[in-house]
């Protein structure tokens, strides 16, 4: 069989500007794909149109381009492929999926109930997942269109070898429940339409933060379900860490990068990195050097980094 040539992406939600935390993400799957001769692509995950903004969108377009970080081929822009995740979600992905009417006062209501006539069960710990969904609505056949839709992940262990965290297993339905896949106003889960279009772009490694993790298994179910590509090598990085511990991210209002000092930037993601130290130069040869360099060993089994103030 022929070997696919190395693909990586880098795939932000346009959620805020890009910080300490998001930029590592990018460096690390950058130098990463390049150390093996692939391409570096990238693609807006912006299907979330309440909490992504465009101006966001052309910040980071623009920041990456200041650091060097230049990425192959077209931008991709999830907003723009809604069409292909409802084709997959009425095709490959239909035998999965069914319209769900519960709304969230309902299910608490149910959990409520629930407690009170499982107390029993409570106290010996035997109860199914408590946030997952109760499945009220898997044959009742109702409306696709007309209702949000959730997908039914599998309900067995799945394994796969993780480059940074080692194996790894986990049940998806364990972990996740039956996920709403489409909301009732159209909205795309991320995890769904990230794992359509990792396999429409082919891609072969993921080197992504350690937050979604979880949601692995459910991507690799999904890619199978919808015969997809597999992602051959997978990689979760550790999560980048204020000098207190406290995960960057932007609900604790990470500080957006300052390319005024791109070099810097990039010597400091890459000390974080804990990669050999590189000449301080212009951006791009910092990254030819730094690609020539690139290890993933001092990141082996890390979940937390922390960045020196
Ligand atoms: N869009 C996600 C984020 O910005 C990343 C998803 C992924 O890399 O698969 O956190």
């Amino acid at each position: 069989s022929i070997t696919p040539p190395p693909i990586g992406r880098f795939a932000p939600s346009p959620t805020g500007e890009l910080h300490l935390g998001s930029l590592t993400t990018a460096l690390a799957s950058f130098c990463h794909i390049k150390s093996l001769g692939g391409r570096w692509l990238l693609r807006i995950e912006d299907t979330d149109t309440e909490r992504c903004d465009q101006q966001f969108t052309e910040q980071i377009l623009i920041d990456l381009e200041a650091l060097g970080l230049h990425w192959d081929g077209d931008v991709i822009y999830q907003s723009e492929r809604i069409d292909i995740y409802n084709d997959y979600l009425s095709s490959a992905l239909r035998p999965l999926t069914y319209g769900c009417e519960c709304s969230r006062k309902n299910l608490e209501q149910y959990w409520a109930k629930e407690k009170q006539t499982n107390l029993l069960d409570e106290a010996n710990q035997l109860q199914p997942n408590r946030t997952h969904y109760p499945r009220c609505c898997v044959s009742k056949e109702l409306d696709r269109q007309q209702h949000k839709l959730r997908i039914q992940l599998p309900n067995y262990w799945i394994g796969f070898n993780d480059g940074i965290q080692g194996i790894q297993w986990d049940n998806p339905q364990q972990t996740l429940g039956d996920m709403v896949a489409r909301r009732q106003d159209g909205m795309i889960n991320y995890i769904l339409a990230a794992s359509i279009d990792d396999g429409l772009q082919q891609i072969t490694h993921i080197m992504r933060g350690l937050d979604i993790l979880p949601m692995t298994t459910a991507q690799v179910s999904i890619m199978q379900a919808a015969q997809l590509p597999a992602v051959d090598h997978w990689y979760h990085l550790p999560l980048i860490c204020n000098p207190d511990g406290q995960k960057l991210s932007k609900q604790n209002l990470a500080q957006p990068i300052d390319t005024r000092d791109p070099s810097g930037l990039i010597a400091k993601a890459l000390q974080l990195l804990q990669q050999p130290a590189v000449d301080k130069d212009t951006p791009t040869n910092m990254l030819k050097q730094a690609i020539a360099q690139w290890d993933n060993t001092p990141l082996q089994g890390k979940q937390q980094l922390n960045a020196i103030e």
